[in-house]
């Protein structure tokens, strides 16, 4: 059977009203699909008895000059992946549809958790994001939602306006799938060439570098962040943005690693922004 595709959100509504007895499974992306996405899908699928994807370049959530119109779009493979994953409903909804004006209400997470890590850089970002996700969860109405951990702070943000808005949805934190090289796979990998690809390895390599001298009990951020920086300047060609160890549910610095914590890189290679991180600790 076809994969039934839904633009508007009363279309979807109209589907979903005679699946409401299901375990509805959630997998909002910005499309590209890619290793990580199937990863998300493939467990939205076991875990549920519907699974639904959406695809939609959320324009809130990208900067003035950030890459919005460059964006990767390929719904055609897109939607051949899903049908082959087995997803039974993809939400592609245009802007309109989704409401994008300028007088939109917004959600705004606590600023505090907004303010480090990508927040630094990405003015208005993580509104944008959970304006849209509050938005894709209140016309799906899942029993759970699937993201990637490699969105560390979205994911932790994410997890505080459900709870904060009483959304009735289970947030699925799920493992960073990644290449061979441990280049974990993002849609803006498709910027990079091979030779950036595997300069950019050596974000994971470093992130394990800190989870090993972890392991082996330092529990001082600054040395192991030092020892982050020493494995990252060993290629030139990758400009560090941020590094920052933090508590992974405030996200905000720490001084000693007591218990489970994020270490978390951005930077660009080849000008394209990558970002990643690893759990230490606990
Ligand atoms: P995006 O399309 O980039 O907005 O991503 C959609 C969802 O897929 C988000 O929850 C991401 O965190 C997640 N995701 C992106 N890359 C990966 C990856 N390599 N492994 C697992 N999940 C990922």
């Amino acid at each position: 059977m076809n994969l039934p595709i839904f633009t508007t959100p009363s279309e979807l509504g109209h589907y979903l009203q005679s699946h409401r007895s299901q375990a509805i499974g959630f997998v909002p992306t910005m499309g590209a699909l890619h290793l990580g996405h199937q990863s998300l899908i493939d467990r939205a699928r076991h875990e549920n008895t519907l699974a639904i994807v959406s695809i939609f370049v959320n324009p809130l959530q990208f900067g003035p000059n950030e890459d919005l119109d460059r964006y990767p779009r390929q719904l055609e493979i897109d939607r051949v992946i899903c049908e082959t994953a087995g997803v039974d409903a993809l939400f592609v909804p245009t802007p309109e549809s989704m409401g994008i004006k300028d007088a939109l209400t917004q959600v705004v997470p606590p600023p505090m958790m907004m303010s480090g890590l990508c927040g630094r850089t990405r003015a208005g970002h993580f509104q944008g994001v959970a304006t849209i996700v509050a938005k894709l969860l209140n016309i799906v109405q899942p029993d759970r939602a699937y993201f990637g951990e490699k969105d560390a702070q979205q994911l932790a943000i994410i997890r505080k306006i459900v709870i904060d808005l009483n959304i009735p949805v289970d947030i699925v934190g799920c493992p960073t799938l990644r290449a061979d090289s441990g280049l974990a796979h993002s849609s803006r990998n498709q910027y990079l060439s091979s030779t950036g690809r595997s300069q950019a390895a050596v974000i994971y390599r470093s992130l394990q570098k800190a989870q090993t001298l972890a392991k082996g009990g330092e529990i001082q951020s600054q040395s192991i962040l030092t020892a982050v920086k020493i494995e990252l300047a060993t290629v030139p060609e990758f400009q560090l943005e941020y590094l920052e160890l933090v508590d992974q549910h405030t996200l905000q610095s720490i001084e000693t690693v007591e218990k489970i914590a994020l270490i978390a890189i951005a930077g660009r290679i080849e000008n394209t922004r990558l970002i990643d991180n690893i759990i230490v600790g606990g």
